[in-house]
C-alpha cells in the first residue's frame, strides 16, 4: 500500500474557506457626476475626479 491517500487528505484540511475577511468591502457613497443619482462605489472616490454610478460607470467605460 502507498501512502498516497494521507496526501491527498492533507490538501482537504488545507483547503481555504470563503475567506469573509475580503468579503464585505468598504462603499463609499457618491454623487454620480453623470446622472446626479446617488450610489456606492467599492473604491474610494478621487476628489476632483468625477465619479459615477454603476450604470454610468459602464456607459462611460464603453468609450
Ligand atoms: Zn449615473
Amino acid at each position: 500500500m502507498f501512502k498516497s491517500q494521507a496526501r491527498g487528505r492533507r490538501y482537504e484540511v488545507k483547503r481555504l474557506r470563503p475567506s469573509f475577511r475580503s468579503g464585505p468591502r468598504e462603499m463609499h457613497k457618491i454623487v454620480c457626476s453623470d446622472c446626479g443619482k446617488e450610489d456606492e462605489v467599492p473604491f474610494k472616490p478621487t476628489e476632483g475626479k468625477p465619479v459615477y454610478c454603476r450604470e454610468c460607470y459602464r456607459k462611460h467605460k464603453k468609450y
